[in-house]
């Protein structure tokens, strides 16, 4: 994240607004993959599934998903589902009007079906391709959106790889360097990210690593980094890895991301995962990326953090005020350069 970046979403959050914006834009995905998080029963938080809920296509989706983009202004927009490729015509009426708006756009997709090659014309649009670990275990996992499928569908195309590392994957000695050798050396792939497996509070899944796991992998990954350049993991980062948010009131990531479920309605709390998440296991990147841009120190033990978290109440307090006078000429929300 750029220091403009910073500052835009410090202005962001003081007017009341989440920076960051995350749609599952359908509720339908091909896959069915073991521990998915979006399939969970838990997942919405309302006794409603994911697959229950009433979802949107063609122009209808399009119109629906810019109301909301313009009514919440991010900064960043997340498209996921179930698998936002599978609504791949929508997206290509939806990705030249983000990009109009200056939006960076992230596209979370298993690549079950190919990624257009035109795409790569939009500089702020990351496609993050999912990938469980190294071909016999991921095909297992993912079929029908295999290696072969995989490599089919990015031909061409930019992308950054992101794995999911299980208690399998951490067993195993040697595969994390396996998985870096093979995806650092393919032209389409622009970088590698890893996440470690976040269960929810009390779960019992096969894929949950123990805490010894953790450090192990985190071990392996800081000398790994050095070796494959691919690999994005900054030291920061993986400092929040060793030492996640005890809860969502402490993680930045989800204080300034606003998940909405395929009806464009029901909103996902307390973070992407839904439900109860277990937060002292989490290993998301995106919110460890997030919790290291919150660790810079602004003036002395003063950290980007503590404003993002201040400022949020502030907005926050700030947007119900406003919500109670909507019939008032609005004041100018307080931005970093007006409050000094
Ligand atoms: S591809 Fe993603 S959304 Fe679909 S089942 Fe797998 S993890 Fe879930
Ligand atoms: S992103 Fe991780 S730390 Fe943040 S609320 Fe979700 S589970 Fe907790």
């Amino acid at each position: 994240m750029k220091k403009s970046e910073v500052i835009r979403a410090w202005s962001s959050i003081l007017a009341g607004r989440a920076p960051s914006l995350s749609i599952e834009i359908t509720k339908e995905c091909p896959l069915r993959c073991p521990g998915c998080y979006a399939f969970d029963a838990d997942h919405l938080g309302t006794g409603v599934q994911l697959r229950q809920l009433s979802d949107f296509k063609g122009d209808e989706l399009v119109r629906k998903v810019l109301a909301l983009v313009d009514e919440h202004k991010p900064l960043h927009v997340s498209l996921v589902g179930g698998d936002p490729l599978v609504r791949y015509r929508e997206l290509d009426a939806l990705l030249p009007e983000l990009d109009a708006r200056g939006i960076y756009t992230q596209i979370v997709t298993s690549a079950f079906r190919v990624i257009p090659k035109e795409w790569s014309r939009f500089k702020r649009l990351h496609v993050s391709v999912s990938i469980d670990g190294l071909q016999p275990e991921h095909d297992e996992r993912r079929k029908p959106a295999t290696y072969e499928r995989i490599l089919k569908s990015i031909a061409g195309a930019r992308v950054f790889i992101h794995c999911t590392i299980t208690s399998q994957i951490a067993d195993r000695e040697g595969y994390l360097e396996e998985f870096l050798r093979f995806w650092s050396g393919r032209p389409e792939v622009v970088k590698v990210w890893f996440s470690l497996f976040t269960p929810q509070r009390g779960a019992k899944d096969a894929e949950i690593l123990t805490f010894a796991q953790r450090d192990a992998v985190l071990a392996d990954l800081k000398r790994l980094r050095d070796i494959y350049p691919v690999l994005e993991l900054p030291e920061a980062a993986i400092r929040e890895f060793a030492s996640p948010p005890k809860s969502p009131e402490e993680c930045i990531f989800a204080r300034t991301t606003q998940t909405i479920s395929a009806d464009l309605t029901t909103k996902i709390t307390p973070c992407q995962f839904g439900g109860d998440p277990d937060c002292e296991r989490c290993g998301c990147f995106a919110s460890m990326g997030l919790a290291a841009v919150g660790s810079y120190r602004v003036v002395g033990p003063l950290t980007a953090g503590h404003l993002f978290m201040a400022s949020d109440r502030v907005g926050k307090a700030w947007s119900k005020v406003r919500g109670r006078f909507t019939q008032k000429p609005e004041p100018v929300p307080a931005t970093p350069f007006n409050i000094l």
